[in-house]
């Protein structure tokens, strides 16, 4: 293609990932994404965090993907060299300074970016200052979010019509929204003000990118959205389904305590849709009380499991009483000797595990990139929210979509450490996972509806698919922009 100048230039993009395993695993491969359909992308993360996307790196020519770092300033927020993202590993006040150091990554970035300029900073919206990077006119920002569409009109409903945290009432029926919603108790306001201003930082930008494909998230969302936000989303995922073989899936995001080999040995000894995977993402926090509800409500079950634990948990030093905390006795010998269940202690290859055709079900927290991950494999989920945006993802999962049953759990955390008040009974989480494991009618109805869903993801990153269309479409509509050339 001509530009009248000559070759039609790449575009040149900074993409800018949150430090937390759910913001940079999903925009290293968007990143991968972009870079192999021929534009020039640079990553900007800190040191420690580089290997997150290294991974991603590896199948794309190096000249239209690299990797810029910038110092994590460790000694301003009185941190330890190399603590640099959030995970399940840290406590509550690392996790804040991990925060306050992420923030203050303004500065250098911004330094980076006056002299190696792009076309474009894409850039996570969870930092507030994404669009005080430039100050130049021929440089945009376009925004990245972790949420789904669905998630960030239904905030963007809630904002505009704020009459319900005036109303005497426990439960939230979502105001304006093209779909019935109910939450039977109502986000705490630190998340509510966390949520508008990542809005507010959204709207400046020239758009959103969304890792979800647009089928999932509706029609009605995304005019209800481009209505209400007045600017474009670019729903260019899932994902993950970029890594198309077990080695690629095996390796996204952090180093997996099993070997691919391990878990593919144990999985190929099952029968399909036979196992339950249990898993809450990278950043929850669960009482040994209530992982000691969830060990039983499994058991009871009578299903095959593959549950992921936190890394301290069960470790050779962890003596019998601290175990029998969180833990039945003789749990392992009637569960993991026999091969009944695996249990993974820390980070476990989950979209290797979700593509199995043995995984019958997904026990999540509702994070949206496991949900995206488990819409992609056709797994029916079993929700479970923690905090914040993961409550919304739930509705849109099992009331909207009909691909899953909820496990009641309504109580929201501020944050991953909090402990809660109300367990989640073992009564409870055996019924949630009989109602998809057993097989019943209701089971059926909703593993077709999920698997549906499967097809629809993988054709929508396919050639000529809705997300495959939207990513020649932001690439042609940026340079256009970038070209002064009017959108077609
Ligand atoms: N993940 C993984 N192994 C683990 C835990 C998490 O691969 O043991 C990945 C998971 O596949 C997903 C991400 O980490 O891509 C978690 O993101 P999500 O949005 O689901 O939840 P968050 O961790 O942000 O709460």
């Amino acid at each position: 293609m001509e530009d009248g100048v000559g070759v039609e230039r790449p575009l040149k993009l900074h993409m800018l990932p949150f430090l937390s395993p759910g913001h940079m695993i999903p925009l290293g491969d968007i990143a991968a994404l972009l870079a192999s359909h021929g534009q020039q992308v640079t990553i900007i993360t800190t040191p420690s965090n580089a290997h997150f996307f290294t991974k991603s790196l590896s199948s794309v020519d190096p000249f239209f993907l690299r990797l810029h770092t910038v110092d994590f300033p460790s000694q301003q927020v009185d941190l330890s060299d190399g603590v640099e993202s959030l995970s399940s590993n840290n406590d509550p006040a690392t996790m804040a300074k991990i925060c306050k150091g992420a923030m203050l990554l303004h500065e250098p970035i911004k330094e980076f970016v006056e002299k190696d300029q792009p076309d474009y900073i894409i850039a996570d919206c969870v930092y507030p200052w994404i669009n005080d990077l430039v100050n130049k006119p021929n440089i945009s920002t376009i925004a990245f979010t972790g949420y789904s569409l669905f998630t960030v009109s239904l905030i963007e409903s809630l904002r505009i019509d704020r009459s319900y945290s005036n109303k005497n009432s426990s439960s939230l029926v979502v105001p304006n929204f093209p779909h019935s919603i109910t939450f039977s108790s109502t986000p705490p306001k630190q998340f509510v003000d966390y949520e508008e201003r990542m809005l507010d930082t959204i709207r400046k930008t020239k758009g959103l990118i969304i890792n979800n494909f647009a089928e999932l998230d509706g029609e009605d969302c995304i005019k209800h959205y481009e209505k209400t936000m007045g600017n474009k989303a670019w729903h260019l995922g899932p994902a993950c389904l970029i890594r198309k073989t077990f080695e690629e899936k095996s390796v996204r995001g952090n180093e997996s305590v099993v070997s691919a080999h391990e878990c593919l040995s144990w999985l190929n000894s099952k029968e399909e849709n036979s196992v339950l995977y249990i898993c809450f993402g990278s950043i929850a926090y669960f009482s040994d009380k209530q992982l000691y509800e969830i060990a039983s409500g499994i058991e009871n079950s009578g299903h095959a499991f593959v549950w992921v634990v936190p890394e301290k948990k069960g470790k050779e030093d962890e003596s019998e009483e601290d175990k029998e905390k969180w833990l039945p006795k003789g749990f392992e010998e009637r569960n993991i000797e026999n091969k009944k269940g695996f249990i993974i202690r820390g980070w476990a290859p989950q979209v290797m595990i979700l593509s199995h055709t043995v995984v019958g079900a997904f026990m999540t927290h509702c994070g949206w990139n496991s949900t995206v991950e488990a819409v992609s494999a056709g797994i029916p989920m079993i929700t479970w929210p923690v905090r914040g945006e993961q409550f919304y993802n739930e509705k849109l999962i099992t009331v909207v979509q009909g691909i899953g049953v909820e496990v009641g759990a309504t109580e929201w955390a501020l944050h991953g450490f909090q402990e809660k008040e109300k367990v989640v009974s073992r009564h409870s989480i055996e019924k949630a996972v009989r109602r998809l494991m057993d097989d019943g009618d209701e089971a059926k109805e909703i593993r077709r509806r999920a698997q549906e869903f499967g097809r629809k993801a993988t054709r929508a990153v396919q050639e000529g698919g809705s997300s495959h269309n939207n990513l020649l479409a932001l690439i042609d509509d940026l340079k256009r922009l970038r070209d002064r050339k009017p959108l077609e």
